[in-house]
């Protein structure tokens, strides 16, 4: 749990007050301040926002390993990182002798905007590599950001191939769409490794539902690169997040829970809290070629939905 603001239901003047008193006096909402006791957590829009009470992912887990051991940028919504490690130890414990799921960015300390991203500044989006194989169906770490093609092979500059271990990238994906502490708004990935995950999944699952949910979440960005190399998910606001001014970035899919309506205009208040960027990249964070990841990861069309 995050922790918690005095007041369950902010009125708008409260958020009001808090929201510019913030914005005015303090620099950045980047630390928990009594000046915005209703602002907590996942604070304003994906592109737009910043985090507090953040937690870091460990650099290494059962089943799961950082791509960059020393980034600073491991934080995220406590939810997510549970999330994160519960589903890459289920895959771990149920098809063992694996490779370790290769974790991507997730958010600054404090949120706000981060090298190589556009969003990724509220603590609710990561990257994860493709879990992969040898062209023989041996598992193999994934070495880092390998465009897999439409017959979800890559081939690496030595020559050699690797596939995609679509066993194992349903039972993940499985795990975290039936995670009862998240709410799985997103799953950025190319259309093509979508078919192939999905196309595995209906011939297995049983919970047609669940294969359902999982093809409406798995969208492919109108206005970035197709996601071949890694896929990157979103979890959306609860409703304990939105009285907290977490903002949704997308569709609230019809199977979550309904989120509270706020009075008055706290899209603008959480817009103006999170103009001031509580993050400042370091210079050995600069981007780098082979993962620029999200060039630029922008919003799909806001009632974008796949497959109809
Ligand atoms: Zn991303």
């Amino acid at each position: 749990m995050l922790p918690r603001c005095a007041s369950p239901r902010p009125t708008l003047r409260r958020l009001l007050f808090a929201g510019l008193a913030a914005a005015s006096s303090l620099g950045c909402l980047g630390m928990p301040s009594p000046l915005a006791p209703n602002l907590a957590g996942s604070i304003g829009m994906p592109h737009n926002g910043v985090l507090t009470g953040g937690v870091e992912l460990p650099r290494r887990g059962p089943g799961y390993e950082r791509f960059r051991p020393t980034s600073p940028v491991y934080w995220g919504h406590p939810r997510l990182v549970a999330a994160i490690e519960r589903a890459a130890r289920a895959v771990e414990e149920k098809r063992p002798g694996g490779a370790p799921l290769v974790v991507g960015d997730l958010s600054g300390p404090n949120g706000g905007k981060i090298p190589r991203h556009n969003s990724h500044r509220t603590g609710r989006d990561v990257d994860f590599l493709y879990y992969v194989t040898t062209p023989s169906g041996a598992p193999i770490r994934n070495p880092g950001f390998i465009p897999l093609g439409a017959d979800g092979l890559a081939q690496l500059a030595d020559g050699r191939f690797l596939r995609l271990d679509v066993e194992r990238q349903w039972l993940f994906f499985r795990e975290l769409l039936t995670d009862p502490e998240i709410d799985v708004q997103f799953l950025f990935m190319s259309r093509e490794l979508e078919a192939l995950v999905i196309e595995y999944a209906l011939a297995k699952e049983t919970d047609l539902a669940l294969v359902w949910r999982a093809q409406t979440v798995m969208i492919q960005p109108v206005d970035s690169l197709p996601h071949g190399d890694h896929v990157h998910m979103r979890i959306a606001c609860r409703p304990e997040d939105a009285v907290n001014g977490c903002l949704g970035g997308g569709p609230h899919w019809e199977w979550l829970e309904p989120l509270p309506t706020l009075e008055g205009p706290l899209d603008e208040l959480l817009a103006l809290v999170a103009q001031d960027d509580p993050f400042e990249p370091e210079p050995a964070l600069e981007r780098v070629a082979e993962v620029d990841d999200e060039r630029p990861d922008t919003e799909p069309l806001s009632d974008a939905r796949h497959g109809g």
